[in-house]
């Protein structure tokens, strides 16, 4: 099977096949095959646009340093399993990899790495579909190399891992399972799915470490379906080893999207927030298992903590019709935007309108005046100050002083 320019140029840009084609003839004139792989050519099948490639060969990576100069590239980085990252002057970035074997010493462990041809690499990889190669030098430019039957899953939308110890050895692998399976709404073929089952049932999850969990946990969420995912994460047991007992509700889960999207423009991933839906109705000690098990920050933690303990009051609190400015800003300006973007997909009507109004507004009153001015006031300088400058914001949050006139005039009233 050859993939024809057309198709080609539907997931990649010129640009980049160009730099593809460099790379495919400079290996080759070091006498090594190099191919697209993996994610890459399942992406270019599926016809999917995509910004960054990967590249596997067999001939060494160091070769790149010496080429950086023709190839443009802005720089290089190396890691310890042989790959490299060029990144380009034009700000698109290629991973080469060299093709390599792994073997794994005990489950959930790194791997062990050997250099190895491409034949072996393909068989280290996850899932059929995504051990598929695809040529990039003169001769083979778009033909397309398939050992493991990769085509025929994507074909017939499956995933399948490719031995009975794949998610032993990586349980990273199970996340990764669950992600593939609804961003293309493929299905698992039975067997991977007994052996994802056998793997979550034997405890392995736990052994990952925590950055690897976490790495895993915030992909997931960037996803589109990521509330699938989480979902089927729940459903399958896994969000219970990462230490949250009960089963989700879908509920939730699924409005969250839709009620923050009519509201808020902005483009972020929103995943704290996303970690406060699935762990609201987890108790005190639950969160703290979860937030250990998935490597989260400090910060992050005591924020979920804080509000399952506070969301009630709070919401409660915002839902009352005569709830002032002063109110709302005292109550919302110590979290972040995340926590507010999560009480905002919680809200009524009445509790909206005052998120929505501290967002567009509140936060955003500054007083005018400073210290030096209350000094020329003739006030002497003491923690009496922090209180003047309180009320002063507490006046214009309720809609008074509008002007730095106003808020020195007010000063004089009250305190001369
Ligand atoms: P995405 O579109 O999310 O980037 P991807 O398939 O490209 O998906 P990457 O994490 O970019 O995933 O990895 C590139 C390739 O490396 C994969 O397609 C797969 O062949 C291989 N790979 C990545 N992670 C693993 C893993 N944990 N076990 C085995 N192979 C893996
Ligand atoms: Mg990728």
């Amino acid at each position: 099977m050859r993939i024809s320019a057309r198709k080609l140029k539907k997931s990649l840009s010129e640009e980049i096949l160009k730099k593809a084609k460099s790379i495919g003839e400079i290996c080759m004139e070091s006498g090594y095959p190099c191919y697209l792989v993996g994610g890459t050519v399942r992406d270019i099948i599926l016809k999917v646009p995509q910004i960054d490639i990967d590249i596997v060969t067999e001939g060494n990576i160091k070769l790149f340093g010496d080429v950086s100069k023709k190839l443009k590239i802005k720089k290089i980085t190396l890691s310890q399993f042989n790959t490299a990252k060029l990144l380009f002057n034009d700000g698109c970035s290629i991973d080469i990899a060299q093709a390599r074997k792994e073997t794994y010493q005990y489950p959930a462990s790194l791997p062990v790495v050997r250099r190895s041809s491409i034949h072996e690499d393909v068989k280290r990889r996850d899932f059929t579909i995504n051990t598929l190669l695809m040529g990039i030098t003169k001769n083979d430019f778009g033909k397309i190399y398939d050992y493991l039957g990769g085509i025929e899953d994507i074909e017939k939308c499956i995933i399948r891992a490719l031995h009975k110890n794949s998610f032993i050895d990586d349980p990273t692998r199970i996340f990764r399972a669950f992600r593939f399976k609804e961003r293309f709404s493929f299905r698992f073929h039975r067997r991977t799915k007994t052996l994802i089952d056998n793997a979550i049932r034997s405890g392995v999850i736990k052994k990952l470490s925590p950055q690897r969990i976490r790495k895993e946990l915030f992909l997931l969420l960037k996803e589109r379906r990521w509330n699938k995912i989480v979902l089927s994460l729940s459903r399958n047991g896994i969000l219970q080893e990462l230490g949250i007992k009960n089963e989700l509700n879908r509920v939730p889960i699924n409005s969250f999207e839709k009620k923050i999207n009519d509201y808020i423009n902005i483009k972020r991933n929103w995943e704290l927030s996303k970690l406060l839906l699935i762990t609201e109705y987890a108790n005190g000690k639950e969160i703290k298992t979860f937030s250990q098990r998935v490597g989260l920050k400090k910060k992050e933690s005591m924020l979920l903590l804080e509000l399952r303990k506070g969301r009630k009051r709070i919401l409660t609190t915002l839902s009352r019709k005569e709830v002032s400015n002063k109110e709302i800003y005292w109550l919302l300006t110590s979290l972040p935007l995340d926590a507010l973007i999560y009480l905002l997909s919680k809200a009524t009507s009445q509790s909206r309108k005052g998120i929505l109004l501290y967002l567009n507004d509140l936060k955003n009153i500054k007083i005018k005046i400073k210290g030096d001015d209350l000094k020329k006031l003739g006030i002497k300088a003491g923690p009496i100050y922090k209180q003047i400058l309180k009320m002063i914001l507490n006046e214009k949050l309720n809609g008074r002083l509008k002007t730095k006139r106003e808020e020195i005039e007010f000063v004089k009233r009250q305190f001369k």
